[in-house]
């Protein structure tokens, strides 16, 4: 066995991202103990950080240990208590997960269930909370991945909220991305991840909890069954009001990976990075649809950092990928779930997100359809990005 050395490819999928070479540097610095008042502080950096990057100022703010699902189970084996009912509204892969989580927990999931592509309707959710007046909570996925979609996640928080449920929100792929205020719209639990919009390698997943939240935690009458996930016991290792205490051993070099990720948002802006997704998306959609590419979803739900496009007729749409990722060095997503083979997704997710990027990709998808005989038309995309870059 030899040392193992990636290939550098150029990660367009629905992540993980690319993620920024000072990420990667902070990464590489010396691991130093959990525990060592330097760590400790940069802890509670991160901390700030994610609050800002949440727009919030709940104290329950922090990293969990291990990759976005593990943010998801989190909120869910924390807040779900055996017998409580919840509102789950889904509208691609992750919702399906929700409701896993749910009955795990001993809950009961209501499936208020949509059409793949399309954002939750406030409307439908409206129905579930009055046919179901004994509802605790109402989850709902605010960016999904799976099919490119974004749903209006401070009217679906309001409409939770005025029939007395609290609300969990799978901000995974939206935080960094498009517009999040946790404060603002009154989210009560919010969980996210570090490979998509903060271009950080995967593994961690920043969470929030609001006082609502933690009052309902505090009021549980059965443990938490997940010992790792239990809030209270995160919480006294992450500070808070009691004294740091040993939980596990947090990992440690990937944290510095996320307060890098995080010093680079707060650098650009959190709203200038909301406005550059939707520019280069912009860009990408041209460019698309100079090509003859169809998106999935509506053009007021589109996912700038997730661009969902029809396979043309008659195109191996794994043969693409494939030749993408071994005559371009890049890679795109395939469908999953009801869409697997019909549909590429295209991230353009925090650090990927650029101009470059952009006309990259569609040169090389432009040249592999090309090449294919697939019924596009050769030749526009790359040109019609350009003119909007251009003019703006
Ligand atoms: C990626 C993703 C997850 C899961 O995150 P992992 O880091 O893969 O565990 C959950 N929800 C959504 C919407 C996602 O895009």
């Amino acid at each position: 066995m030899k040392s193992f050395y990636p290939p550098e490819r150029t990660l367009m999928g629905p992540g993980p991202s690319d993620v920024n070479p000072r990420v990667l540097a902070a990464m590489a610095r010396p691991t130093i103990g959990h525990l060592d008042p330097e760590f400790v502080r940069m802890m509670d950096e991160v901390k700030q950080l994610l609050q800002y990057a949440f727009c919030t100022s709940n104290e329950m703010t922090l990293a969990v240990s291990a990759p976005g699902s593990a943010g998801m189970e989190c909120c869910f084996v924390n807040l779900v208590e055996p017998g409580d009912k919840v509102v789950v509204a889904q509208n691609g892969v992750f919702g399906g997960r929700m409701k896993e989580n749910v009955e795990r927990a001993g809950g009961t999931a209501v499936m208020v269930e949509h059409t793949w592509g399309a954002p939750v309707d406030p409307g439908r959710v409206e129905e579930a909370l009055k046919a179901n007046p004994d509802a605790k909570i109402v989850a709902f996925v605010h960016a999904e991945t799976s099919t490119g979609a974004l749903s209006d996640a401070k009217t679906l928080v309001k409409l939770a909220h005025d029939h007395g449920c609290l609300v969990i929100v799978d901000a995974v792929t939206s935080l960094a991305g498009v517009e999040l205020r946790v404060d603002e719209w009154g989210i009560d639990a919010i969980y996210s991840g570090t490979q998509k919009c903060l271009s950080a390698p995967p593994g961690l997943s920043p969470v929030s909890f609001a006082p609502s939240a933690l009052d309902k935690i505090k009021a549980r009458k059965t443990k938490v069954q997940s010992w790792f996930l239990d809030l209270q016991l995160v919480m006294a290792y992450w500070g808070g009001e009691t004294k740091r205490a040993y939980h596990h051993t947090a990992p440690i070099n990937t944290l510095y990976g996320l307060h890098e990720a995080l010093v680079v948002l707060e650098e650009e802006g959190l709203e200038k990075s909301w406005t550059r997704h939707a520019h280069n998306h912009a860009a990408l959609r041209e460019g698309f649809e100079a090509m003859g590419l169809n998106f999935v979803v509506e053009a007021k739900s589109r996912l700038p950092q997730l661009n969902a496009v029809s396979v043309p007729d008659g195109v191996d749409e794994a043969a693409v990928r494939s030749r993408l990722l071994n005559e371009f060095n890049l890679e795109i997503g395939a469908g999953l779930g009801a869409m697997a083979g019909k549909i590429w997704r295209v991230g353009l997710m925090g650090h990927a997100s650029n101009t470059t990027n952009v006309l990259f990709c569609l040169g090389a998808m432009d040249a592999v359809l090309g090449a294919m005989n697939a019924p596009i038309r050769p030749g526009a995309a790359v040109g019609r990005a350009r003119e909007y870059y251009r003019a703006k």
